[in-house]
C-alpha cells in the first residue's frame, strides 16, 4: 500500500512514522525547501507522550526536552492565581507537563522516517481521486499517485479548502509573539511552566533544556494589525511595563530576529475528516487555539489512531471513517474548551479580570485535575 502525506509538520511526520510502522510506503511532501532549526517551544502533555511511545520515538524526544513539575498562573503583580502540582498526574499517566524546542522534536521525528520518504520543496496545489487511486498535484506541475492521501498541511490547508470550501480559520481576537532565548541571567523557577494574566495581556514562559527559556505573549488586537506586525521586543517589554520582574527582563532580552509573530486562529469543528481515500489530520482537520497546549498533542494522537485503524481495516475508506469516528468528538471538545479558556484569560476589563482571578483562585483543584485527566486518558 502507498500513501502520500501533504505537509511535514508534527502531524505529517508522526502520521508517516505510524503508517511506515504498518508496512505502508509513506512519502511526505513538504512545501518548504528546507526544514530550518528555528521555531519556538512546544508543550507536550501526557497524552502526546503516550502517543510518541506508540510511535517508538518517546525516549529520544524526552531526552531532548524538559519535564516540569507544576503549572502556575500569576496575576500581573506576581500573586499566584492557581498552582497545579502536575507530578501526581505524571505518576498516573506518564511524562506530563513537558516542554521541548520544536526544532529538536522535528529532528527526532525526521530521523525516524524511512530514508528518502521526506520530499522538500513540493507544494501541493490540488488533489483528485478516481478508480481507487489518489493523486496530488504540485505547484511545479508534477504529480504523485498512491492508494491514500493524508492532508496534514496545517490550519490554512489548501487541500481542505478544496474539499470543504467554507472551512476558513476564525480569528480568536488576540495576537501572539513567541521566542526561545538564552536566559539572560534572570531568576526563574526552572521546574514550572508559568502564565501571567496581566491587565495588558498574557505572558507565558517555560524553561527549556540547557539555559534556554521559551516564552509567549498574547495581546488583544484586530486581525492582521500592522502595528502588531512591526512590534519589537523592546516595545513588547514596554507594553508589559509594571508586570512582575522576570516578564519584562525576558521580553527585553529577546533579539528582534528571535521573535515569531502569529495572529491566533482556530477552525470551527468540522463534521467530516474522511473523504473516501483522503483524510484530514492535525491542524488541517482541527486547528485549536493554543490555550490548552493541545494542538500538536492532538496531531500526535491522530497519527497513532490512524496507524491503528489502517492496521485493523483492510478497506482504506472504512479505516479512514473509523478514524473519523474516533477523533471527531475529542478534537471538537479541545477546540471549544481552548477557545473558551482563551476568551476568559484575555479579559482586560479590570472588573471582569478581577472577578475571573478570584474565581480561578477559589476553584477546587479537582476541577482542573478532572479536565486534564480527561485529556490524558487516551483510547489507544
Ligand atoms: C502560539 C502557538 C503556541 C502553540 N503551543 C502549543 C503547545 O504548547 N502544545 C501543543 O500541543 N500545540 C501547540 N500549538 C499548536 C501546534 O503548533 C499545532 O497544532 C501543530 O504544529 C500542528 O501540526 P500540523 O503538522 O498539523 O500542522 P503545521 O505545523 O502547520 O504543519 C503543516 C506543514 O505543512 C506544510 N504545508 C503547508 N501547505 C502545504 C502544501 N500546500 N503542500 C505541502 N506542504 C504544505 C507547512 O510548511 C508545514 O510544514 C501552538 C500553536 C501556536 C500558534
Amino acid at each position: 500500500m502507498k500513501a502520500i502525506l501533504i505537509g511535514g509538520g508534527i502531524g505529517g511526520l508522526c502520521a508517516a512514522i505510524a503508517l511506515q510502522k504498518q508496512g505502508i510506503t509513506a512519502t511526505v511532501y513538504e512545501a518548504a525547501p528546507e526544514l530550518k532549526p528555528v521555531g519556538a517551544g512546544v508543550g507536550l502533555a501526557a497524552n502526546a507522550i503516550q502517543g510518541l511511545q506508540r510511535l517508538g520515538v518517546a525516549a529520544e524526544v524526552v531526552a531532548r526536552g524538559k519535564q516540569l513539575t507544576a503549572l502556575v498562573m500569576f496575576d500581573g503583580a506576581g500573586n499566584v492565581i492557581s498552582h497545579m502540582d502536575t507530578q501526581p498526574l505524571s505518576r498516573k499517566y506518564g511524562i506530563n507537563n513537558f516542554v521541548i524546542h520544536r526544532a529538536d522534536l522535528h529532528e527526532v521525528l525526521q530521523q525516524h522516517l524511512q530514508p528518502g520518504s521526506l520530499v522538500l520543496g513540493q507544494r501541493c496545489v490540488s488533489i483528485n481521486q478516481h478508480n481507487g487511486q489518489v493523486q496530488a498535484v504540485f505547484a511545479d506541475g508534477t504529480q504523485a499517485t498512491a492508494d491514500l492521501l493524508i492532508v496534514a498541511d496545517g490550519i490554512n490547508s489548501v487541500v481542505r479548502r478544496q474539499l470543504l470550501p467554507d472551512s476558513r480559520p476564525r480569528y480568536a481576537g488576540y495576537t501572539c509573539w513567541r521566542a526561545v532565548i538564552e536566559n539572560p541571567g534572570v531568576e526563574i523557577n526552572k521546574m514550572i511552566s508559568a502564565e501571567t494574566w496581566a491587565p495588558q495581556g498574557r505572558v507565558g514562559m517555560a524553561p527549556l533544556k540547557g539555559n534556554r527559556i521559551y516564552w509567549y505573549a498574547c495581546i488583544n488586537a484586530t486581525a492582521n494589525d500592522e502595528a502588531m506586525r512591526r512590534i519589537t521586543p523592546d516595545a513588547l517589554a514596554a507594553h508589559f511595563a509594571g508586570v512582575h520582574p522576570p516578564v519584562q527582563a525576558i521580553l527585553a532580552a529577546t533579539k528582534p530576529e528571535q521573535l515569531i509573530w502569529n495572529d491566533i486562529h482556530d477552525l470551527k469543528p468540522l463534521k467530516q475528516f474522511a473523504f473516501g481515500r483522503v483524510l484530514l489530520l492535525g491542524d488541517a482537520a482541527h486547528a485549536t487555539t493554543p490555550n490548552m497546549g493541545q494542538g500538536a498533542c492532538q496531531a500526535i494522537e491522530d497519527a497513532v489512531v490512524l496507524g491503528q485503524c489502517l492496521g485493523q481495516e483492510a478497506d482504506i475508506a472504512a479505516a479512514l471513517k473509523k478514524y473519523e469516528k474516533r477523533r471527531m468528538a475529542r478534537t471538537a471538545k479541545v477546540i471549544r474548551l481552548s477557545r473558551l479558556l482563551g476568551w476568559v484569560s484575555q479579559w482586560q476589563h479590570p472588573v471582569l479580570a478581577g472577578f475571573r482571578n478570584v474565581v480561578f483562585r477559589l476553584m477546587p483543584k479537582q476541577i482542573d485535575q478532572r479536565q486534564m485527566e480527561d485529556l490524558y486518558r487516551v483510547d489507544f
